[in-house]
């Protein structure tokens, strides 16, 4: 007989349309990734009579109920309580719970309210599922026939503490015999259905591993889910797949897990070891946030400016006003000389700037909103691109895809740079 499982949300706030429940969707996703089916979804209110109800039926027909929500430290938060009553037992206090908790506020050098030693209680019988982001510790318990367990509603700390405790311990009860790792390998410089037609026999259906593609923010994403019986061999079985389209779409590869465009450009960087200064227009800063948003990125990242005004590209840049009033601020001509500014005044083995009309207003038939232009200048000299996003897009997107293929040029180009300390 196929394993029932049910997933029950708990809080006032999900029965009454004011919250969406995700925790319940995530929960029968990740379950049916383990091979087991949510027979029931069930949604609960702060209500001591319908938590011990729920939890009764739920131990009658389900061998495992997830429940989520009601274990905070607050008046509505019943589920320890109800939990002990489902089964007809009394709490007790775990010491290992109340040290944790302890420990959760001494870190943040603040007192422990009184009322939060209450979330260290747990039924007669029940073992403590730790919460190491959070205060409120999970139940593992049996009622019935069934297995619980209880874990709190705050999304982050629900997923861990399903991925880390309860995921461990259907395995010990053989419910779980297989393991699914799913790898996910980004690309960029390519739409999405370019890259899509080039992996055709990849994503097909019925393709061992399976291949999905996703699009986010122009960074176009690989999943490939691989199966087995042990951690080892479901990463084994994905192994070829993922080779074939590191191969196949090579400098379009960014890296993989959750990798981006600024990443991999860091990567060259650090493997490089080429310094780089960036001088922004219409990106307004966007670039040199991607850039400094990366750890350890100040060896590499001299700095940058926002050249927005006229005046800033000649003052802070040196563009020539002559070369503006001819051929307007948005131009290759332009782009190529805030590069080119960039790099002398700043010293980096590579310079990169953007002018573009980021929209909605300021577009004309030769000029529409969406154009940018890239202007990147090293030792070798100083190149622009003309991009164009699409009239159609708005401000942010506009700003975001030109600062992503910019970066993305400077990544590029250093792909065919040696190797720190080789000669060039
Ligand atoms: P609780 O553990 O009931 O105190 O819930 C803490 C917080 O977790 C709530 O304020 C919600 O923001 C969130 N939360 C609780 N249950 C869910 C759910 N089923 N789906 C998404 N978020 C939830
Ligand atoms: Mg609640």
């Amino acid at each position: 007989m196929a394993l029932k499982a049910e997933i029950l949300s708990i809080g006032s706030e999900l029965v009454s349309g004011q919250n969406l429940d995700t925790n319940a969707p995530w929960l029968a996703r990740a379950l049916g990734e383990l091979g087991i089916a949510a027979a029931y979804h069930t949604t609960i209110g702060d209500d001591m009579d319908d938590h011990v109800a729920a939890f009764r039926l739920a131990a009658d027909r389900a061998d495992l109920v997830l429940t989520t929500g009601g274990l905070g430290p607050t008046q509505d938060d019943l589920v320890r309580e109800a939990l002990a009553k489902a089964a007809g037992v009394g709490l007790r206090e775990d010491p290992e719970s109340l040290a944790a908790i302890a420990a959760f506020f001494a870190r943040r050098n603040r007192p422990m309210a009184d009322r939060n030693r209450s979330q260290a209680l747990l039924p007669e019988g029940a073992e403590a599922l730790p919460n190491p982001i959070g205060t409120a510790p999970g139940v593992w318990m049996t009622i019935g026939r069934a297995a619980f367990a209880a874990m709190p509603g705050v999304p982050n700390e629900m997923k861990l503490m399903f991925a880390e405790q309860v995921v461990p311990r259907l395995r010990l009860r053989h419910w779980v015999e297989r393991v699914i790792v799913h790898r996910k390998i980004a690309l960029f410089g390519k739409g999405e259905s370019d890259i899509e037609a080039d992996a055709l026999d990849l994503t097909a259906r019925g393709h061992v591993p399976e291949v999905g593609i996703t699009a986010s923010d122009s960074t176009i994403s690989f999943r490939i889910r691989g199966e087995g019986l042990t951690p080892e061999a479901a990463w084994a079985q994905t192994e070829e797949t993922a080779e074939q389209i590191r191969s196949r779409f090579g400098p379009l590869v960014l890296g993989e897990g959750a990798t981006d465009v600024a990443d991999a450009l860091v990567e060259q960087l650090k493997r490089t070891g080429a310094t780089i200064a960036t001088a922004e227009s219409c990106t307004g800063g966007i670039i040199a946030h991607l850039i400094t948003a990366i750890a350890g990125v100040s060896p590499y990242y001299l700095g940058g400016v926002i050249s927005y005004s006229n005046q800033a590209k000649t003052d802070m840049l040196g563009v020539p006003p002559e070369l503006i009033r001819e051929h307007g601020a948005v131009s290759a001509e332009v782009a190529a000389a805030m590069a080119r500014g960039t790099f002398e005044r700043s010293g980096a083995d590579l310079a990169i700037s953007t002018t573009g009309i980021a929209g909605p207003g300021g577009g004309t038939p030769e000029k529409p909103v969406g154009l940018v232009y890239l202007g990147l200048a090293t030792a070798d000299g100083v190149e622009t691109r003309r991009i164009e996003i699409g009239p159609e897009q708005p401000r942010d997107i506009v700003q975001r895809r030109s600062a992503k293929q910019a970066l993305n040029w400077a990544r590029t180009t250093l792909l065919a740079w040696p190797d720190r300390g080789a000669s060039r």
